[in-house]
C-alpha cells in the first residue's frame, strides 16, 4: 500500500547575528555573524542530539514540542544503558517493565513527533567554531561533517574493563564468556557457573539476574565489604546457596580452551594466595567511564572525564550542551538523565531564541522513501514481517536439522538474537531486507535465545556445539558446517559482504 506521510520543513530566519563566546576552557574567537554564516550555508542545523539513550531522546522530544526541528545519533548502543535492563522498576508511571520497552517507546515517541534517529556515530566534534562542526560516521562507514548551531551531548558512559591477560584483544575471551550484560547474555549461561566482578549495586543486579539462571554464581569483591546499597537485594542474594560473596578477591587472568573460557586466576589480595576458579562467564560490574574523550580540549571535563557544568545543562562552551550520565559522575539514573535532557533541550531552545532564530514551519507531502522516516516503527514492523515471511524462526533442534538438510549446498544465515537486546533489533531490518534480496538464493532463519518452544537441555547443547557466546551472533552455515560466526551488529554492506564471500 503506498503511504504518504507528511514531512515537517522548518525554515529558520536569523534576525539577530552575533559574535559567539566560549565561557570556559577555549579561546575566544572573532566569529563572523549568525546572520553571515547562515547566508553562506543554508545547511545548519539548529541543534544536534548526539546518544539515542534517556537523556537524547527526551531532549528530542522537548525540541520537537517546542517546535525545533532536532536530529538524534544514537551510536553504537540504540536505546542506550535503560535498554540493558530486565526489569526496570522506577520509571515514573511505570510499575515494572523490561528498558528494552521503556526506550522503544520512548524512541517512537520522538519518532512520531516528527523527529529524526539516525545511526551515525560522533568521532569528532570542533567547538572552537561556531556553527560547530561535527564529524559523523555512518553505519556504512561513510564520514560526514554537519554543522550545527547547538549540540546536546548524551552518550553516556562506557563500561571499565578489568584489563588483565585473557579479557579483551585478540587473544581475550571478550564475547566468549567475558561480558558486562547479564540481561544480554545471561540466557546463555543456563545451569553454568559465573563470577560476576564488583561489589557495587551494578554488581547486585547482575547477579541476582544470573542466579535465576546459573547453576552457580561467585561474586568477587576487592575490598572486604559490598559498596552496594540495596541491601533488600544483597540479603537476597546471600540467603542463596548458589551464590558466593568472595571478598578481598581480584581476577588476575582470564583462560580458556581457544573457544571459550574455562576459569579464570584470582588471588586474595590480603593473604596474596593465587588460586584457580572454573567458571563458563564472566560477568565484569566494575563502573564506568564518561564517553568524552573526543571532547578533550573542546569543553571542560572533570578529572574522571565528566562533562563540566556551567549554567544548567551548559558546558564551558556557549550552546553545547550535555545530558545524563556523562555530566553525571553521581546518580546515573534513568529519571536524571530524563530530567537533564529535559533542562538541555529548553536551555538550547533559549539559546536559539537569544540569537533571534524562528523556525517557520511549513509541511509538504512526500514519498516515504525518506530514510529519516520512521526507523523506530520500521523496526516494529518488520518484526512482523520477519515471523511471517522472510526470515522464519527456528523452533526445536530437529526444526533446525531439517532446516539444513533442505537447503543443500545454499549458504544459510541464522540470526541468533534475544527480544531484549537493542542491537537484535536494530539488525532485524538490515537482516529481513537481505533476505528479501537474497530470497531462493540464501537461507535465512532466526534463533531466539529466550525461546519457550526450546528444550532447556537441547538449548544448552545447541549453545554448547555453536559456541554462541552472545546476542546478536550471526551464524554463516554452508554444507551442513558454520562457515562463518559473527558477533554483534554491522552495516548492511559488511553483512552483505560475508554473504557474497560464502553464498
Ligand atoms: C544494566 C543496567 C541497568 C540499569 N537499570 C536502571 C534502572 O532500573 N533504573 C534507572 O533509573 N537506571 C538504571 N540504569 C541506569 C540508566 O540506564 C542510565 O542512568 C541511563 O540510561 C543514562 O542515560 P543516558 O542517556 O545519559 O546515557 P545512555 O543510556 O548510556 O545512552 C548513551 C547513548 O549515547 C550513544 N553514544 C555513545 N557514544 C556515541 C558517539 N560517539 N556517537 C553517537 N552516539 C554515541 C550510545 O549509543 C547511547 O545511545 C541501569 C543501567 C544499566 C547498565
Amino acid at each position: 500500500m503506498k503511504r504518504y506521510f507528511f514531512r515537517t520543513i522548518f525554515l529558520f530566519t536569523v534576525m539577530l547575528g552575533g559574535c559567539f563566546e566560549h565561557k570556559g576552557c577555549c579561546d575566544h574567537h572573532d566569529l563572523p555573524s549568525a546572520a553571515t554564516v547562515l547566508k553562506q550555508d543554508a545547511s545548519i542545523e539548529p541543534v544536534v542530539i548526539v546518544g539515542g539513550g534517556v537523556a537524547g531522546l527526551t531532549a528530542a522530544n522537548y525540541l520537537l514540542q517546542a517546535n525545533i526541528p532536532c536530529i538524534v545519533f544514537e551510536g553504537p548502543k540504540p536505546g542506550g544503558a535503560l535498554a540493558q535492563s530486565d526489569s526496570v522498576r522506577n520509571w515514573p508511571g511505570v510499575f515494572n517493565a523490561p528498558g528494552v520497552e521503556i526506550m522503544r517507546t520512548l524512541k517512537d515517541q520522538v519518532v512520531l513527533n516528527g523527529g529524526v534517529v539516525e545511526a551515525g556515530m560522533l568521532t569528532a566534534i570542533d567547538s572552537k567554531q561556531w556553527p560547530f562542526m561535527l564529524t559523523l560516521r555512518d553505519e556504512a562507514g561513510s564520514t560526514h561533517i554537519i554543522k550545527t548551531f547547538s549540540c546536546i551531548i548524551a552518550m553516556g558512559t562506557e563500561p571499565n574493563y578489568l584489563g588483565i591477560p585473557g579479557e579483551t584483544g585478540k587473544d581475550g575471551y571478550w564475547g566468549r564468556g567475558v561480558t558486562n550484560c547479564a540481561v544480554c547474555d545471561g540466557a546463555l549461561f543456563k545451569n553454568k557457573v559465573v563470577a560476576v566482578v564488583g561489589g557495587g549495586d551494578s554488581a547486585m543486579l547482575e547477579a541476582t539476574y544470573l542466579a535465576g539462571l546459573a547453576k552457580k554464581v561467585y561474586v568477587l569483591m576487592r575490598r572486604d565489604v559490598t559498596r552496594a546499597n540495596d541491601v533488600r537485594k544483597i540479603n537476597t542474594l546471600k540467603a542463596m546457596s548458589k551464590v558466593t560473596f568472595m571478598y578481598n578477591t581480584e581476577v588476575t587472568a582470564v583462560r580458556g580452551n581457544g573457544e571459550v573460557v574455562a576459569d579464570i586466576e584470582i588471588i586474595n589480595n590480603k593473604t596474596k594466595a593465587v588460586s584457580k576458579l572454573s567458571v563458563d562467564g564472566l560477568f565484569l560490574a566494575i563502573g564506568s567511564t564518561p564517553n568524552t574523550k573526543l571532547l578533550q580540549g573542546q569543553c571542560d571535563l572533570d578529572k574522571a572525564g565528566y562533562i563540566c557544568l556551567t549554567t544548567g545543562q551548559e558546558s564551558s562552551v556557549r550552546g553545547l550542551f550535555a545530558a545524563g550520565d556523562v555530566c553525571d559522575p553521581n546518580t546515573k539514573q534513568a529519571v536524571t538523565a530524563s530530567a537533564m535532557g529535559c533542562s538541555a533541550a529548553l536551555q538550547a531552545k533559549t539559546f536559539l531564541e537569544d540569537r533571534g532564530y524562528q523556525s517557520n514551519q511549513t509541511t509538504v507531502d512526500v514519498e516515504p522513501v525518506i530514510v529519516a522516516e520512521t526507523k523506530a516503527s520500521v523496526v516494529v514492523r518488520s518484526k512482523d514481517k520477519h515471523d511471517d515471511t522472510w526470515v522464519p524462526k527456528i523452533t526445536s533442534l530437529d526444526h533446525a536439522r531439517e532446516l539444513i538438510e533442505n537447503v543443500g549446498n545454499k549458504l544459510m544465515v541464522v540470526d541468533v538474537y534475544g527480544d531484549f537486546c537493542m542491537p537484535c533489533q536494530k539488525m532485524m531490518p538490515i537482516v529481513d531486507e537481505l533476505a528479501q534480496y537474497y530470497d531462493h538464493k540464501v537461507c535465512f532463519t532466526k534463533l531466539d535465545i529466550a525461546s519457550s518452544t526450546f528444550d532447556v537441555n537441547e538449548f544448552s547443547q545447541l549453545v554448547k556445539t555453536e559456541r554462541i557466546m552472545q546476542v546478536p551472533t550471526f551464524l554463516f552455515i554452508k554444507n551442513g558446517k558454520v562457515v562463518q560466526r559473527s558477533l554483534g551488529s554491522m552495516s548492511k554492506g559488511e553483512f552483505a559482504k560475508l554473504i557474497e564471500q560464502y553464498k
